[in-house]
């Protein structure tokens, strides 16, 4: 990959150095709107004003403009999302993914254009996203001489609880839009700003969350025999669910088994009835995801037995589908294709291979469960010294904000442009 990389660097720099002028003139613009979307973060399927300032951005560069388009299943909410089409003849179609939502995360970062929605923020990067979307759109509608086909445009509500992609694939986006042959997206990363990271095959994790009621007999705290107290059992619960990634799991299979909230009880004198324990589970392979899952069933079932509590006390095993998702895997040709596009175009020591991540997304169902090529790309946005030094803030973090965005927002622009024009051409 890389002498291909070198020799095409050698062949086409007239047309490397001109995409980066172009995207260089945006750039103010740009940071100008990035800096409007920080300051203004909706939450998750209450994107009404972000999705709003999308649209009309979109519709003003020439874009076919649908919105609200996207249809949740739980009656009476409105799924915002976003879809611009621009036509250029007959070719392809290259799907473009930006996320919308922000999160429930009180901003401590101290920037001048620091959230001024009380307890939001866009933590994870979704206004550099959208800032990214709109700065490929307008540079796709002024360079249509060099690309045949159709771009397909997203703002998708709803990511950080991954109900907008489906959403909007529930409501007919590709039986209205057209199916594309491709679909990509960039995300945010701990990379250095100005790099842009792949990974083909597995590339996010699956997230599973699930509820386990831990149910005893209660009583007298002063009295322990005369119960079955679900605290203990809570206790060994937790304890034993760690022998999952210890002594279950393939040694080779990332797996992560947490438990990140408990709940139960309400005096020290008393024993309570039932303890609750709130869990999220990250696998990549659907085999061992499966088979984790059903030892988390198992574990607590067999401590209640060891306790001898009653049948009808069995401990409560209560997955959340609404608040789980597939991994994310990244199709391998065209990982490569677009790797190899994007070090052409920024240089191929700004173009690295990644990890993994146990993170989560619902870009994956663009896929159409994996039968249209998906490609996540990672964008940096960390400082440098503060990565090198081991303080740079992570994403969904209250101090996490690109401390370069017009370098990241530059960077993010000429990466999707630069793959969009590859996939056309
Ligand atoms: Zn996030
Ligand atoms: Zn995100």
């Amino acid at each position: 990959m890389r002498r291909l990389a070198l020799l095409l660097l050698l062949t086409v720099p007239a047309f490397a150095q001109s995409l980066d002028e172009r995207v260089a003139r945006e750039v103010p613009s740009l940071v100008e709107t990035y800096q409007s979307l920080h300051a203004m973060p909706e939450l998750s399927q209450q994107e009404v004003k972000t999705s709003a300032f999308v649209a009309q951005r979109l519709r003003d560069l020439g874009y076919e403009v649908t919105y609200p388009f996207g249809r949740y299943k739980e009656p009476g909410t409105t799924c915002y999302g976003v879809v611009a089409i621009l036509r250029n003849g007959n070719g392809p179609t290259v799907l473009v993914r930006s996320d919308m939502d922000g999160l429930p995360v009180p901003e401590q970062t101290g920037l001048p254009y620091a959230s001024q929605n009380a307890g939001v923020m866009h933590a994870c990067g979704h206004d550099v996203h959208m800032t990214t979307l709109l700065g490929t759109a307008k540079v796709l509608a002024d360079l249509k001489s060099r690309w045949k086909g159709t771009v397909m445009l997203i703002g998708q509500p709803a990511e950080e609880i991954v109900r907008g992609a489906e959403g909007m694939l529930a409501a007919g986006l590709y039986e209205k839009f057209g199916r594309p042959n491709y679909a990509i997206a960039l995300h945010d990363w701990i990379l250095d700003a100005g790099k842009v990271g792949y990974r083909a095959g597995a590339f996010m994790a699956a997230t599973d969350s699930l509820n386990l009621t831990i149910r005893g007999v209660g009583g007298h705290g002063a009295a322990p025999h005369a119960t079955k107290d679900p605290v203990v059992m809570a206790a060994e619960t937790i304890v034993a669910l760690q022998t999952i990634t210890s002594r279950e799991r393939p040694p080779l299979e990332p797996v992560v088994v947490t438990v990140g909230k408990i709940e139960g009880g309400t005096k020290r004198n008393i024993i309570p009835d039932e303890v609750k324990l709130y869990l999220t589970v990250r696998t990549f392979n659907p085999e061992v995801r499966k088979r984790v899952l059903a030892s988390i069933e198992r574990i607590p079932k067999g401590i209640a037995l060891a306790a001898g509590v009653p049948d009808d006390r069995a401990p409560l095993f209560e997955p959340l589908p609404a608040e789980s998702i597939a991994a994310t895997f990244n199709d391998g040709p065209l990982t490569e294709r677009l790797a190899n596009a994007l070090s052409r175009e920024l240089g191929g020591a700004n173009v690295i291979e990644i990890e993994p991540a146990m993170v989560s997304e619902d870009f994956g169902l663009f896929s159409d469960g994996g039968k249209i090529p998906t490609v996540m790309l990672a964008l940096g946005a960390g400082d440098p010294a503060k990565i090198a030094a081991g303080t740079q803030p992570g994403l969904h973090s209250s101090k996490f904000a690109p401390s370069d965005p017009a370098l990241v927002l530059r960077t993010g622009v000429r990466a999707a442009v630069a793959a969009v024009l590859d996939l056309l051409k």
